[in-house]
């Protein structure tokens, strides 16, 4: 193989965003458009309200007729047009939705009026507002609501049903496959012989995947040959658009991935970025492929797909992933002997305000990272950061 390239962790991220490639887009029916990322605008089709509606279920009247006794002309249900227009003593029931009669310029709420003999009501007093949503207020006929480039939340998929885009136009979800290398490894069904472990890495990758919007594909253990990683690598090739592989990248005799990726026609932009946890990630790119070897070790091949691979994946299907960083309290000093290194710690919440690092004794240690909730970055040359300093908490 050729020499390590080694890259700090900001040339990392800016190296994979460069490379990312867009997939492509297709249509999607609404009950599918959730966390996909639009590769159109969105327009309204119609003013919404789409009428002069009432914000209140009540009596619709003149202002200038508060002070008298009303008789009620008609009953305006949601979803049914008035049919009279309301005039001097007269006022029409209404409900919550249905569009405002003509002649009228406030509702009444009802519980604001009182009966006042057969047919008739009376306002009882006190501050009263128009309660008429006007027509257009919330959106006008036209107007862009959504952008190309925006993710998709419940809240987007409201907007899309409002105005009537029922298949909106999203990016493809790339394909991504994983391969779990190790002699070691067992799938979770086999209870695992000496010198086994279960292979836990592709089934946290396939989490990993799926909550970022690609498209996980998982293509089994490849043994630490440079035969079985050929076929690996060979088969993901054929069917994916990113390549995820976990182990084989550090300094042992049978981590073989940077290599035979190279054979396979892998550019390696780098083999080393200096963080921690996962110091010998692997990048390759060979024309619209893509290919991360993680390291092997969990909490690594957690990190590293948290800080470059999703990042990798939105910004392939168009969305410029900003994560929402919360500063918070540290509750307790964190301190490390060196320093020269970007890292990366899990961290837990304590009280309402304040974090603390997730204790680990190294990077194997999995299950210290199921109470993590956010990460915090310690940049290189800090060794310590004080209790009770504000950090910046990314959620995980
Ligand atoms: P490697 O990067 O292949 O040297 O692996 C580093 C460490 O991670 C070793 O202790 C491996 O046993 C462990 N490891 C590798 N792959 C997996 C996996 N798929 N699931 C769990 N642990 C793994
Ligand atoms: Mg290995």
């Amino acid at each position: 193989m050729s020499e390590t390239l080694l890259t700090l962790f900001e040339e990392a991220i800016r190296t994979v965003q460069a490379r990312a490639c867009f997939p492509g887009t297709e249509r999607v029916n609404l009950d599918e458009a959730g966390g996909r990322i639009l590769a159109e605008d969105i327009a309204a089709d119609v003013d919404m309200p789409p009428f002069d509606k009432s914000a209140m279920d009540g009596y619709a009247c003149r202002r200038t007729d508060l002070a008298d006794v009303l008789m009620v002309i008609e009953t305006i249900a949601a979803g049914r047009e008035p049919e009279r227009r309301v005039g001097a003593g007269e006022c029409s029931q209404i409900m919550t939705g249905a569009g405002v009669p003509p002649g009228a310029d406030c509702v009444i709420p009802v519980e604001l009026t009182e009966p006042a003999g057969e047919g008739k009501v009376r306002f009882v007093g006190g501050e009263l507002r128009d309660n008429i949503c006007r027509r257009a207020e919330d959106i006008r006929k036209g107007d862009v609501l959504l952008r190309r480039g925006e993710r998709v939340t419940p809240q987007a998929v409201a907007v899309l049903a409002t105005v009537g885009a029922v298949t909106p136009l999203v990016a493809r979800r790339p394909r991504v496959a994983v391969t779990a290398t190790g002699d070691e490894l067992v799938e979770p069904d086999k209870k695992p012989g000496p010198a086994q472990i279960r292979n836990s890495n592709a089934y946290q990758l396939h989490e990993q995947i799926v909550n970022s919007g690609a498209v996980p594909l998982y293509l089994g253990i490849a043994p630490d040959t440079e035969e079985g990683l050929d076929r690996a690598i060979g088969a993901a090739v054929s069917q994916s658009d990113v390549i995820l592989l976990s182990g084989g990248v550090s300094m042992g005799k049978f981590d073989l991935v940077p290599g035979v990726l190279e054979e396979n026609g892998f550019k390696l932009l780098f083999s080393k970025i200096a963080v921690k946890p996962g110091m010998p990630t692997v990048f390759g790119v060979r024309d619209r492929v893509f290919c991360f070897g993680l390291p092997g070790n969990p909490v690594s091949t957690f990190v590293i797909f948290e800080i470059i691979v999703k990042p990798f994946l939105y910004k392939m299907m168009g969305y410029d992933y900003r994560p929402f960083v919360a500063p918070l309290r540290l509750a307790e000093t964190v301190r490390r002997r060196k320093s020269d290194r970007d890292q990366w710690m899990p961290v837990e919440r304590v009280g309402g305000d304040a974090v603390r690092a997730v204790e680990y004794h190294g990077s194997a240690h999995l299950n210290a990272l199921t109470q993590a909730e956010g990460l915090i970055c310690i940049p290189r040359g800090t060794a310590q950061i004080e209790k009770g300093s504000v950090v910046d908490v990314r959620p995980i």
